[in-house]
């Protein structure tokens, strides 16, 4: 019981529960989330918690200074913003906005941010160092909120310490703490293919080089280098999410845009992947008499969870919902969380808060229009991360390994 290690949360849940349900009832999608920004700092300011607004457009960051002598600061990531998708599920909480919808559980997040803020900021006297709030826009995006708040020095004065990060997952039981440590995510990269050939009328396709055929080809072509181009030990995604071209049915295109992502699990394996999609891209629509023009667009790299710093997770996590609740993650996930760029900078940790609750229809994946998490779980990631935070100020940060 998240309560018995804290009982602020005896009160404070329902308010959570509260600002999780407008949080998903007014979503924002990533650059835009003016009114999350506000609705958070104003429960902030009303509790008397010192913040600032506007980081990186709407990044919201508050600092919990410790009356109990110096100690490291900790820093506690929520993401604001929400997807593109029309709300499938029938709920009180439903979104009001349509075509924008809390698909990511960010509003899960940002709701157990807060209620940890609440109650670290009413510890505050018994607290060594200090605790940094960060609200971030845009992780679903590029450009990554994360890296334009580092960039704009959420990092620095008072130089983070540590960060810590959550995010629901569906795919594991509700209630459940777990956490890969060492590398967890995986690299996610873009490209995009435009394949050019030369229009015409559908019915004379001879006198045309129809891009559309040869893109077909490259798409199908793509799937070999995850089967005959990377060794079978490393992991790699690659997915054309997609295909644009063309205006009638009776009508050949001049160009087609391909636009997929790749995910990979280690440096090296990435750039070849990323050299692939350009030779075979330009090779397949050569042999069709098309041409290729192929563009990488860098994205987020992995998440790398600290060690050590895993491992006091896992102690808190038993002490707050037993031995049998919590987990050891052996595989990083191809899954991307722009969290990783606080990783690359410093010893952080991000771990998943199991969600899936078929009894409560809260089993479909992240991204899915009838997403939903499984709100007894809210209490539990905010005495996590309440007790990490307040671990690792007074204990200091572990040695990695
Ligand atoms: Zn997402
Ligand atoms: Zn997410």
């Amino acid at each position: 019981m998240p309560t018995k290690r804290v009982p602020e949360l005896n009160e404070l849940s329902p308010l959570i529960l509260k600002v999780r349900r407008h949080l998903h009832r007014h979503p924002e999608l990533s650059h835009q989330e003016h009114e999350t920004a506000a609705f958070l700092a104003d429960h902030l300011g009303r509790w008397g918690i010192e913040h600032t607004t506007g980081m990186a457009g709407t990044g919201v960051v508050a600092v919990i200074e410790g009356g109990a002598g110096d100690g490291p600061t900790v820093g506690i990531r929520g993401d604001m913003d929400a997807l593109p998708i029309q709300e499938e599920r029938q709920h009180s909480y439903r979104s009001t906005r349509s075509g924008v919808m809390h698909a990511c559980g960010h509003d899960a997040h940002c709701a157990m941010v807060l209620g940890a803020a609440k109650i670290l900021n009413s510890r505050r006297d018994a607290l060594r160092g200090r605790i940094k709030i960060v609200f971030q826009p845009s992780e679903e995006v590029e450009p990554s909120g994360a890296e334009a708040m580092i960039s704009e020095g959420v990092l620095e004065s008072p130089h983070v310490d540590a960060m810590l990060g959550l995010h629901v997952f569906p795919h594991l039981r509700s209630g459940l703490v777990a956490i890969k440590p060492g590398p967890a995510s995986a690299y996610a990269d873009e490209f995009f293919i435009d394949v050019h050939g030369r229009g015409g009328h559908a019915g004379y396709p001879h006198l045309t080089v129809d891009p559309i055929v040869a893109s077909a080809h490259v798409i199908i072509a793509l799937q070999t280098i995850a089967s005959r181009r990377t060794r079978p030990n490393d992991p790699v995604v690659v997915t054309v999410g997609r295909v644009m071209g063309g205006t009638a049915a009776n009508v050949i295109p001049q160009t087609m845009r391909l636009h997929g992502t790749f995910r990979t699990l280690n440096p090296q394996v990435r750039d070849n992947v990323a050299e692939e999609i350009d030779r075979i891209a330009q090779g397949v629509a050569n042999a069709h008499g098309a041409t290729a023009e192929v563009k990488i667009e860098w994205g987020c790299p992995a998440i790398f969870n600290h060690v050590g710093m895993s491992e006091m997770l896992l102690g808190v996590g038993e002490q707050i919902v037993g031995e049998g609740n919590v987990a050891r993650l052996p595989e990083a996930l191809m899954g991307a969380d722009d969290f990783a760029f606080y990783s690359q900078q410093v010893p952080s940790i991000c771990f998943r808060l199991g969600t899936g609750n078929a009894d409560k229809g809260t089993e479909f994946p992240l991204h899915h229009p009838r997403f939903d998490i499984d709100e007894d779980t809210l209490p539990i990631g905010t005495a996590v991360l309440v007790e990490v935070a307040q671990r690792l100020c007074s204990e200091g940060i572990p040695p990695e390994g």
